[in-house]
């Protein structure tokens, strides 16, 4: 039994309005990966190769805020977050703040490969990454048209970048957009399970800003009952340990859909609009938000489901 989640972010409030014209470009990325590393994961890779992939994929559409298309920090800078954890060993990598690397999540996982440190940090971690293969890309590649829209009309209203988290005007790259941080989470034919994190983090972040993607028990956590992987507003994921609290619940008796559920009902009074995707030891996945929508996706014995607001459709 093999299976794979994935998440394209979550944000906005309020009831869903449909898709926009971006939204079928988002939709066919999802489906893509969900297919591609579906059926890998079928013919025997391994947990933490196929959500390390299938976090690439995404990483390489400019639409979802991870790699190419990342949200812009105050200062104008592209700096992102990524983290990566296999749940058999509790082996984990984890970058933050990179500025120079395609893919943040090859260099996370380059880090759990290396055994020590777990994390690393700007420089040091883009000159690592860089040194062990991930390909070198510039700032002017990383930022899209679109970003810079958003970051002009972040800059104008002054809207604030999410440094405090209760007064709940915290700006999600998908607020002003639908669109977001990616993350992934598998189960692999041996019975392995990984989860794998990569954001831009949010829109007018301060420099040097940590988001919840770059840690694991927040935003990535993977051991031999489940895989995690959260999206939403970082620092009531942090101040929560997110991840590691469904895997805590789970211990305690509560179903995957109760801890899910439970963890994001712990972390929405702190200001973590947001949601989660989960894939438990027997294959289960709970995918819920709390927000206006999630891009999301599961792949499970060759059917493949995808959606943005409410509902999910097979594809
Ligand atoms: N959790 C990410 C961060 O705070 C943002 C997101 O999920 O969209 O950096």
């Amino acid at each position: 039994m093999v299976g794979l989640a994935i998440h394209g972010g979550a944000g906005g409030d309020g009831p869903w309005k449909g898709p926009t014209d971006l939204d079928p470009q988002r939709i066919a990325c999802m489906h893509n990966v969900l297919a591609t590393v579906g059926s890998m994961l079928e013919d025997g890779i391994d947990a933490l190769e196929a959500v390390t992939i299938a976090v690439e994929m995404m990483e390489n559409e400019p639409l979802f805020n991870a790699g190419i298309g990342s949200v812009i920090a105050a200062d104008g800078s592209v700096t992102m977050d990524a983290s990566i954890m296999r749940g058999s060993d509790a082996a984990a990598g984890s970058v933050v703040n990179v500025k120079k690397v395609r893919h943040p999540i090859r260099a996370a996982k380059l880090v759990l490969d290396n055994n020590w440190p777990v994390m690393l940090n700007g420089q040091g971690a883009d000159d690592f990454a860089i040194r062990n293969g991930v390909e070198e890309v510039s700032q002017e590649w990383l930022i899209t048209d679109l970003r810079q829209a958003q970051w002009k009309k972040w800059k104008a209203a002054k809207s604030r970048p999410g440094s405090t988290d209760e007064d709940d005007e915290a700006m999600l790259d998908h607020d002003t957009d639908g669109m977001g941080t990616v993350g992934a989470v598998a189960i692999d034919s041996k019975g392995v399970l990984a989860a794998a994190t990569s954001t831009g983090g949010m829109t007018g972040k301060p420099n040097g800003r940590i988001g919840d993607t770059a840690i694991i028990g927040a935003g990535t956590w993977a051991d031999n009952r489940v895989a995690v992987s959260c999206t939403g507003v970082g620092e009531a994921f942090i101040r929560t340990c997110a991840a590691h609290e469904v895997a805590s619940r789970l211990r305690l008796g509560e179903s995957l859909t109760e801890a899910c559920e439970n963890m994001l009902e712990m972390v929405a009074p702190l200001g973590g609009r947001g949601g989660v995707i989960a894939i438990d030891c027997n294959g289960h996945i709970e995918i819920p938000f709390q927000t206006m929508l999630m891009y999301r996706g599961f792949w499970k014995d060759g059917e493949i489901m995808t959606g943005i607001g409410p509902d999910l459709t097979s594809q």
